[in-house]
């Protein structure tokens, strides 16, 4: 299983890209800008996308993906996410105003785009690969995913704040070797990493310590221009831990 990172920023300027992390060739978790780094070949090879959640800088190029691709493929594009993130998407993105909705086009027999509600602690099985869906705390409904390949495993948090959720279930599992999480503010933005629903490095150092495992640890979603001090803050933090920052680009295999 391989883990290409599309997008890894908290927002977006030259070389920033948001949310989108793409699975082998075929799943895509999130559908920030990220999307933006794929060829059309590479476009035409996703069947999945699983979301976490309905904020704009996860989902902002699910539209212009799905126009790009619309006439060329057989199959729908199945997008998966909770009832609440689906009907959001339905309601407020591809409502023909914003942007035509594509589960009724280019036919509405042989549409582009399929949605798949998903519930939290539901277990998505795709040829060996299975992707668990699991409940964390932002400022909308939203998830992580836990995926799985040949006895390795991935998660990523999504963004979140203070939880049990996330690492209840991680640690009810039997291994965790990558884990990707958010720390989307520095420490002097606590206040705001709250009523946000983010972590900053404090609070994820937290709620690291309730981790059983000992997973390498990328660390993502930072406010652009903060990256290095939210890293030096992580480090401080969570001494014993191994961290990374997740850098757009870079390939994790498992
Ligand atoms: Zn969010
Ligand atoms: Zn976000």
């Amino acid at each position: 299983m391989n883990l290409r990172v599309l997008g890894a920023s908290g927002g977006v300027g030259q070389g920033l890209r948001t949310t989108s992390l793409l699975i082998d060739d075929d799943i895509l978790i999130d559908a920030g800008s990220g999307v933006g780094e794929l060829t059309l070949d590479d476009m035409l090879s996703i069947r999945h996308i699983f979301i976490t959640h309905s904020h704009l800088d996860h989902i902002a190029f699910l539209p212009l993906l799905l126009d790009s691709i619309f006439d060329r493929i057989e199959e729908p594009l199945v997008v998966h996410g909770q009832a609440v993130t689906l009907r959001a998407l339905q309601e407020h993105i591809f409502n023909w105003v914003i942007w035509p909705d594509f589960s009724q086009l280019p036919h509405p027999d042989k549409p582009v785009l399929r949605y798949e509600i998903m519930a939290p602690a539901e277990i998505c099985t795709l040829g060996e690969r299975t992707l668990e869906m699991i409940p964390v705390n932002h400022a909308v409904p939203g998830v992580g995913y836990r995926v799985a390949c040949a006895g390795r495993a991935i998660a990523f948090s999504g963004d979140t704040t203070s939880n049990d959720s996330f690492w209840d279930v991680l640690n009810a599992r039997s291994g965790l070797d990558v884990l990707v999480v958010e720390a989307a503010f520095p420490n002097e933005s606590l206040a705001l990493s709250q009523m946000a629903h983010h972590y900053c490095p404090s609070l994820l150092a937290q709620d690291i310590a309730k981790l059983h495992h000992n997973p390498l640890i990328y660390i993502t979603h930072n406010k652009p221009g903060s990256e290095d001090l939210i890293f030096a803050e992580c480090r401080a933090a969570m001494p014993a831990r191994r961290l990374q920052p997740l850098r757009g680009g870079e390939v994790i295999r498992l």
